[in-house]
């Protein structure tokens, strides 16, 4: 694991409450063999997203703090919703982010022929049941909040018959939605999830993993506590939403014959402001092509920041930042970014790239001339490599360095001052070409020859610094500039449909970026700041663009801070 992680982790000395909970279990022999496992239970549904990391890092962080283990399960028992490219792409993340589980992997469809016998045995035992009420009918009996449930006319189904329609219902004759193999627990329970849940249903539907071998599944809050029984789970960790299903979880592992009892912990999931993190509406974004897909640099998912250049040390700092707590709250997106900008800024390497090129010409620099200079990969870096910059007579600055009516306090180029081309000479702006609709199409100075490396004989003192790329050795690139998928901090608070606030300028391509030619070196996976321009990579996807295509991860401050500010939100 990242040492400074670790590192980090160890610094932030009050335990959290799920780690007292695990000291105190070790400390009173609680813990078979003192041996902690825990588990990562996702269901190869969609794909990961921000708040996974925070479970992630949770079950495999313990894990590694107390010398246990963790466990990856892949809580497959929902044949229609799951697909292999999802299980990939899950374990794909997880590894991204520094963990393992080998040779611990597992699924709960491993499980299914062990939940059919415990299922019989509950039957045989009168403590489970068929039951034919419809889905309807059945919501009816269940009862509320307020009020008990009934007993459905089933319920007294005499354990023969039970075993019968059990079987026949496994042997695939009874159609979808006939019967259901429901619990006998207690229809009057102030918990409605005690109240007789459903153990299985019948579905005809082939399972990525087992095929057709089964046409009854088994449901969550049977199939997971037995899981993690089966697999000797010790702390079984989840979100909060799961804190009214222990009671279900409690019983399913006391089952007679269930040797093994985990316990269940329920933590507050991750949430932050201005991002959409459910599985169905991510699912949802992907159908509607609203976004490029899962991996989406503008997705909240594991693969989709990846893509987008987010480091996992800077997601593991985050997820540490934010802590683990039993109350619900909401962090905020800014969090999230300044926790990518203090990693990227330690180590992204520093290129020169002009996002919106305008021609400098130095009228007194010789033609054909090319000449180097050297810059430092990464200042913050003692150790940095360099690299060499080439230097011509034409340059590219940014549209936005040069002006030529300056207002009060504009320090960067216009006509008759002088700037410093970082690394490179002094130069001042002697004269503007426009184009027939007066658009500015070149900008000619004249540099001083003394000034070479960025200081003159004389210690003449300038404002303004502007980045530039050599006209003839410099590249072109595609930019990607991303900004927030939603406008607002909640998607959806205002009008109920979180589409209705998206921002339709969350992507702004620029196809015609002017590069030093050093880019041509970056790999799928470096991390780059264009100065003056942002955290950058080279997208992992070719054939999008005939370019080399660049994604910005984030920019170098955070605008929206500044913009909030501004307007006194
Ligand atoms: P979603 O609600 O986003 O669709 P899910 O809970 O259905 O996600 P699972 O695949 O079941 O997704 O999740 C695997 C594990 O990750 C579970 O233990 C779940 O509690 C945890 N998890 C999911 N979302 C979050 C979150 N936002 N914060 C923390 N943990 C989460
Ligand atoms: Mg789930």
């Amino acid at each position: 694991m990242d040492e400074r992680y670790e590192e980090e982790t160890k610094e932030k000395a009050p335990l959290n409450f799920l780690e007292r909970i695990i000291e105190d279990d070790l400390n009173n022999g609680r813990v078979p063999d003192n041996t902690i496992v825990t588990r990562f239970p996702p269901e190869p549904n969609g794909y990961l997203h921000i708040g996974h990391i925070k479970s992630i890092c949770l079950n495999f962080g313990l894990a590694q703090k107390y010398q246990g283990r963790c466990h990856l399960r892949l809580d497959d028992t929902n044949p229609e919703k799951e697909d292999v490219e999802y299980s990939d792409s899950i374990k794909r993340d997880i590894r991204w982010l520094g963990f393992e589980w080998e040779p611990y992997e597992y699924h709960a469809s491993d499980y299914y022929g062990q939940l059919y016998e415990i299922a019989l045995q509950l039957i045989k035992d009168g403590k489970a049941y068929v039951d034919s009420l419809t889905g309807e009918q059945m919501k009816e009996y269940r009862g509320t909040l307020t009020e008990p449930g009934k007993n459905s006319p089933d319920r007294e189904r005499s354990i023969e018959e039970n075993l019968r329609l059990f079987e026949e219902m496994h042997a695939g004759k009874h159609p979808e939605g006939s019967y259901v193999l429901r619990a006998k627990i207690d229809m009057a329970s102030p918990n409605i999830n005690m109240r007789d849940p459903v153990l299985y249903r019948i579905k005809f539907a082939s399972h990525p993993r087992t095929g057709d071998t089964w046409c009854i599944y088994p449901m969550y809050d049977f199939t997971h506590p037995i899981s993690d029984a089966i697999e000797g789970i010790t702390h079984s960790i989840c979100t909060l939403e799961f804190e009214d299903h222990r009671p279900a979880y409690d019983w399913a592992t006391s089952i007679d014959g269930i040797e093994h009892a985990p316990h269940q912990y329920e933590f507050a999931r991750l949430n932050i402001n201005y991002l959409v993190m459910s599985k169905r509406r991510l699912l949802q974004l992907v159908k509607l092509g609203i976004v490029d897909g899962w991996d989406d640099p503008r997705m909240p998912t594991i693969s989709g920041i990846r893509r987008r250049g987010y480091t996992p040390e800077s997601m593991k700092d985050f997820v540490s930042r934010i802590g683990v707590a039993k109350v619900e709250g909401v962090v905020d997106y800014s969090l999230l970014e300044f926790c990518v900008r203090e990693d990227l800024n330690k180590r992204a390497k520093r290129l020169m790239v002009v996002l919106d090129p305008l021609k400098l010409v130095i009228d007194n620099y010789p033609e054909n001339q090319v000449e180097y200079f050297e810059a430092v990969d990464n200042p913050e870096d003692p150790n940095s490599a360099v690299h060499q910059i080439p230097f011509s007579r034409e340059l590219y600055i940014e549209r936005e360095d040069f002006m030529e009516v300056p207002p009060k306090g504009y320090h960067r180029l216009y006509p008759g001052n002088e700037i410093r081309l970082k690394y490179a000479y002094y130069v001042t702006a002697t004269e503007v070409v426009k184009d027939e609709e007066g658009n500015i199409v070149e900008v000619h100075c004249t540099y001083d020859p003394t000034s070479r490396g960025g200081a003159t004989a004389d210690n003449r003192k300038v404002k303004g610094t502007s980045h530039w790329v050599s006209a003839s050795e410099g590249v072109t690139i595609e930019a990607r500039l991303y900004d927030k998928l939603f406008l607002t901090e909640y998607p959806g608070q205002k009008t109920g449909n979180y589409l209705d606030d998206l921002n339709p300028d969350s992507l702004k391509v620029v196809t015609d970026a002017k590069a030093e030619p050093e880019i041509l070196k970056a790999q799928v996976g470096d991390y780059l700041q264009f100065i003056r321009n942002g955290y950058f990579c080279l997208d992992n996807k070719t054939g999008k663009s005939e370019l080399p295509t660049f994604n910005r991860t984030v920019t170098l401050k955070d605008s929206w801070a500044k913009l909030k500010q501004k307007m006194g939100v």
